[in-house]
């Protein structure tokens, strides 16, 4: 199993980073992406990845924080980029649900890393909420030109993922799918997705899945939890858990061109 989105970076872990790592290993995760979401924390992911084994990272600058995106912010993503660790261009990709950077700000900034991921021939790692108009109009004239892209934390209705699919983008699904009452729509979605397309990821701190029983003391989600996702996602698919597991770590090999032990 790996966790294609982990927050390693977030406060929420500053006392027991290492011992997070320890038990998602100890829980069967084989590797994990750590998330970049700006400028600063892209160049912390990326020295956590150094620091821990089977850690790779993201570099790039969320929607929400486009608005501080610069000529020099690119020169640095892709010092960053050129690093063995960083395998992904994002987490970019456009947020019209609370707009902390403006419409125009976000489509700057996203396209600047399309074209950025493209010049250096990397994949992106996508984020888009309530944008999709958009973020297609955005995303399409680079797609020959990237060897990859996942939208991370898919939470679409069906007719999207057909659309994605079709596109070649592979989709990652967060414990959000674990939750029987708001994720009602993507559990009915997940046995949609082509099994080549698919990915798993905590997308912790985030997101903790709400199923879990029992019930852990603190709401922060980790990735030892991941192997609770794959399972739910397998149930809800009717497959079996270690073959998804296996196709899905195949998925990342792929996508982001790394090997890991399984
Ligand atoms: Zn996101």
């Amino acid at each position: 199993m790996f966790d294609i989105g982990v927050n390693l970076t977030s406060s929420q872990f500053a006392k027991d980073r290492d011992e997070i790592v320890k038990r998602a290993q100890a829980a069967g995760v084989a590797g994990m992406l750590i998330t970049g979401t700006n400028l600063h924390e892209s160049q912390q992911a990326q020295q956590l990845a150094q620091r821990y084994s089977h850690c790779w990272s993201t570099a790039g600058v969320h929607p929400h924080d486009s608005s501080g995106w610069t000529a020099e912010t690119a020169q640095s993503i892709r010092a960053l980029a050129a690093t063995p660790q960083v395998v992904a261009m994002g987490e970019c990709g456009l947020d019209f649900n609370r707009n902390f950077s403006t419409p125009q700000e976000q489509e700057y900034a996203f396209n600047a890393q399309l074209a950025l991921a493209a010049e250096l021939n990397m994949p992106v790692f996508l984020h888009c909420r309530d944008a999709h108009e958009r973020f297609l109009a955005l995303l399409d004239p680079w797609l020959d030109r990237l060897p990859g892209a996942v939208l991370h934390c898919f939470t679409g209705s069906a007719q999207e993922a057909t659309e994605y699919a079709q596109r070649g983008l592979y989709l990652g699904i967060t414990g959000w799918v674990c939750d029987e009452r708001r994720g009602q729509a993507l559990r009915e979605v997940v046995p949609l997705i082509p099994a080549e397309r698919l990915l798993i990821e905590t997308d912790a701190p985030y997101l903790l899945p709400r199923d879990l029983k029992p019930k852990p003391a603190s709401r922060r989600n980790e990735p030892a939890w991941l192997a609770h996702i794959l399972a739910t996602v397998a149930g809800l698919r009717g497959e079996d858990p270690y073959w998804l597991g296996a196709v899905t770590d195949q998925n990342v090999k792929r996508l982001f061109g790394i090997d890991f032990l399984t």
